[in-house]
């Protein structure tokens, strides 16, 4: 059989070509910091720093050195005893559990949805103990959690709210009450991930922590920065886990760009849904109508997981790239085995990662691009 090609090569996303656009304006913010030659904590920082929080509805900004990193600055303003327990999604990143292992504290996970992949507040009511000290929610591939469900919680229980909004920067979620607030700026403390692939990347690592809490911010600008209220002045144990000025500089660029990019991925979203709404034995991502979808992943399930692999090869032979994000849960990883979970523990995020392909979507994604991609899941499909 020979196999169609692509009208063009498909990529999961094409930074390259995204940054081609924007040359001009990357090589001036990087010449502006070489030749300033204030590497650390230079003037970019805290402009980077500002636009983001007006960009996000008037959010104080800290900026750090990487997502990771984000949570754990925001754990170490909680203030937490040893062993104290932080609920944590089973079906997400591994970081969201590191920073908080790596503090002394126990990672306690909860099941998510079967539908929108975020923690389920059920889940999260019955994994509250007196040892609980914090919840963090993650707003995975870039829809908001059940925010208020998650807030009436954390407020009935008085456990501190974290995002963990890496994935869903821009997105926004709608309140009964008719509020309608940013991803990573409803709990007490958000954190985000500027890695290359999040939907607003820098060119090496970055993240930030959000609060709308101005006393806070203060805290965590100074955790950031070896705890030192000024210099040589420690105040506490903080980390040195600062945002380059550089990427900072690079930031303020592709800030600017990221009302257009995410209204992109949008586009390309919605032009899956209705290729893909209606072929048999797969299931489309569900959109919350309390949440904006900033689309950092656009992932299917399969209804039969034991065909997944077979379509991802399927693809692969056609040049269509994919991703399983994440091919094993959290408690399965040997790192974790520690917290003693047993297989079928949390059926919901076992069963997704085996379920769920991510297909390529990023801004450049062309619709010829997009075309050839439905097209090839549906001819898989047709193989039945
Ligand atoms: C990317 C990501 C992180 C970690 O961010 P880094 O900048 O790579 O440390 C944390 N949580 C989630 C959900 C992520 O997607």
């Amino acid at each position: 059989m020979i196999l169609p090609v692509p009208p063009s090569p498909i990529q999961l996303l094409d930074l390259a070509a995204e940054h081609a656009l924007l040359q001009p304006a990357l090589n001036e913010a990087m010449q502006e910091v070489l030749e300033s030659a204030a590497f650390i904590q230079g003037p970019a920082v805290g402009q980077f720093a500002a636009e983001l929080g007006e960009y996000l509805g008037g959010t104080h900004v800290a900026p750090c050195a990487n997502g990771t990193d984000a949570l754990t600055l925001a754990l170490m303003s909680l203030n937490l005893p040893d062993g104290a327990e932080v609920i944590v999604p089973a079906f997400t990143y591994v970081a969201t559990l590191e920073a908080a292992a790596l503090l002394g504290l126990r990672p306690v996970l909860a099941d998510v949805h079967p539908d929108t992949f975020n923690l389920a507040p059920a889940a999260v009511e019955s994994a509250i103990t007196p040892r609980t000290g914090a919840i963090i929610a993650v707003h995975l591939f870039g829809q908001c959690a059940d925010l208020e469900a998650l807030r009436t919680i954390s407020t009935q229980h008085g456990i501190p709210l974290i995002e963990d909004n890496a994935q869903a920067i821009g997105a926004t979620f709608r309140f009964s009450s008719g509020e309608i607030v940013f991803a990573g700026a409803v709990g007490d403390v958000g954190t985000t991930s500027f890695f290359p692939s999040k939907n607003l990347g820098c060119l090496g690592d970055g993240g930030a922590l959000l609060t709308r809490d101005s006393d806070r911010a203060a805290l965590l600008h100074q955790l950031a920065n070896h705890g030192q209220s000024r210099k040589y002045h420690h105040q506490r144990i903080g980390l040195n886990s600062r945002l380059d000025t550089l990427q900072a500089a690079l930031l303020r660029v592709k800030l600017r760009q990221l009302p257009a990019n995410t209204a992109a991925r949008q586009a390309v979203a919605a032009r899956y849904d209705a290729a893909l709404a209606t072929v048999p034995g797969l299931t489309i991502p569900a959109r919350d109508p309390r949440s904006s979808h900033v689309f950092h992943q656009y992932t299917i399930r399969l209804a039969d997981a034991s065909r997944r692999d077979d379509l991802q090869g399927h693809l692969r032979r056609l040049g269509v790239p994919t991703m399983i994000y994440y091919p094993l849960p959290v408690h399965a990883q040997p790192a974790y085995a520690y917290l003693g979970h047993q297989a079928g523990q949390f059926p919901v995020a076992e069963r997704l990662c085996g379920a769920v392909l991510s297909l390529p979507i990023h801004p450049l994604l062309t619709r010829e691009q997009q075309e050839y991609i439905t097209a090839g899941v549906q001819s898989f499909q047709a193989l039945e």
